[in-house]
């Protein structure tokens, strides 16, 4: 999501004459674009901040945006104890970025908007579809600092696809509950068919469904389109209904792993989140996890430490040894490990569709890393058959 709205941002931005680099000394204006899902990362922000300081003084006029979901939660204290910040802009603000880049008198608006190269080279773009998260998940910041759950209307939406399209084969839908969308009863399923059919579409995925909003509909629509991917990236958290239950994820470790069974069946590969070490997390419930992990054979997981966001209920939680945590985490990533490992190896001998995002590199429609000496077209689409992997690529 961060990725898309950083997008969107620089693309008001070029309708002020600037233009992307990512070598510091040469910016006028630095853009930081934050996440506040996880202590670490508000604290890398901050304190990225903090240092860019003295780069403003070295020279007049260079500015500072900060925006995100952590400039959405500390607010008006960041401008306080960073007065470097020129303009600090919440994830609810985001619509109105262009008008406050306006309204703060420090940039002239231009009638010419330089697009870099970049843009216009991207295998995969990003098509933001709703902003926001109605869910509650006990320890998640989401909901306060990107408000309630809206859907984007469904026209703009599938404008954007159709435009983006033209450049980029593989389009990409994000939403926080991806799958929750519903637009005055136009639904995500819906959505979803309307994309697979325009022409220039070669391949659809979307981020991150939730498990709770994937209703049988979803499979039947998934059957009738192929060019939408055989893979999922699944939020799992726990593999303990107990724990799920205090998280308030409104699914069973049985009803996910119904989920996963069927995705199987029509051929797809799971990928997943997992939290290791929420407050009421015992070894009997990361048992479970571990075993759920085995039985669903993800083919890669994001695996995080519980870090407790202030203002959440899990906050109020007393925390479990981090010892302890640290154990639960390396015996989990050994295990993704694995079945990742197994994941590709599965794949030996079948025919895979590969969009090659290099020429000499793609991603089968399960998200598995393709690589082959034979040079390709980036932006091709070719089924081929998989001689050999060492677990972490398919040749
Ligand atoms: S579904 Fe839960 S974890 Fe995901 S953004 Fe919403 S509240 Fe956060």
């Amino acid at each position: 999501m961060n990725e898309a709205d950083s997008e969107e941002m620089l693309l008001h931005l070029f309708g002020f004459g600037y233009q992307q680099t990512t070598v510091l000394n040469e910016a006028d204006l630095v853009l930081i674009n934050t996440c506040t899902i996880r202590d670490h990362a508000e604290h890398r922000a901050l304190s990225y901040l903090g240092r860019l300081e003295k780069w403003k003084g070295e020279k007049q006029d260079r500015k500072i945006i900060f925006a995100g979901c952590a400039a959405e939660r500390l607010g008006k204290a960041v401008k306080k104890r960073f007065p470097q910040a020129d303009i600090v802009c919440g994830a609810k603000s985001l619509e109105k970025f262009p008008t406050i880049l306006e309204n703060s008198s420090l940039f002239k608006p231009l009638n010419v908007k330089i697009v870099p190269e970049d843009e216009n080279k991207k295998i995969t773009a990003q098509v933001s579809i709703m902003r926001g998260c109605s869910c509650k998940c006990s320890y998640c910041i989401v909901p306060y600092v990107r408000g309630e759950a809206q859907s984007i209307p469904p026209e703009i939406i599938l404008e954007n696809c159709r435009i983006k399209s033209k450049k980029s084969p593989e389009i990409m839908l994000l939403g926080q509950t991806v799958n929750a969308y519903n637009y005055k009863g136009f639904t995500f399923t819906k959505l979803l068919e309307e994309v697979c059919k325009i022409p220039e579409v070669k391949r659809v995925r979307f981020l991150s469904p939730h498990p709770v909003f994937i209703k049988d509909d979803f499979y039947k629509v998934v059957q009738d389109n192929k060019k939408i991917a055989r893979h999922l990236h699944l939020p799992l958290q726990s593999g303990s209904t107990k724990v799920l239950k205090d998280m308030k994820r409104l699914y069973t470790a049985e009803e996910y792993y119904n989920i996963v069974k069927n995705l199987k069946q029509l051929g797809f590969l799971i990928s997943t989140d997992i939290i290791v070490g929420y407050p009421t997390e015992t070894d009997e419930d990361f048992k479970q996890t571990l075993n759920l992990v085995k039985k669903c054979g993800f083919s890669f997981a994001y695996c995080f430490k519980f870090s407790p966001r202030a203002g959440t209920p899990a906050a109020e939680l007393k925390e479990i040894a981090q010892e302890m945590v640290e154990n639960r985490l390396n015996i989990l990533l050994n295990e993704i490990r694995e079945c990742s490992s197994l994941a590709y190896k599965s794949r030996i001998g079948q025919k895979e569709e590969v969009l090659f995002e290099t020429k000499n590199s793609g991603r089968t429609s399960g998200n598995l890393w393709y690589r082959t000496a034979a040079a390709k077209e980036a932006g091709s689409l070719e089924e081929i058959l998989i001689k050999e992997s060492d677990g972490k690529i398919l040749k």
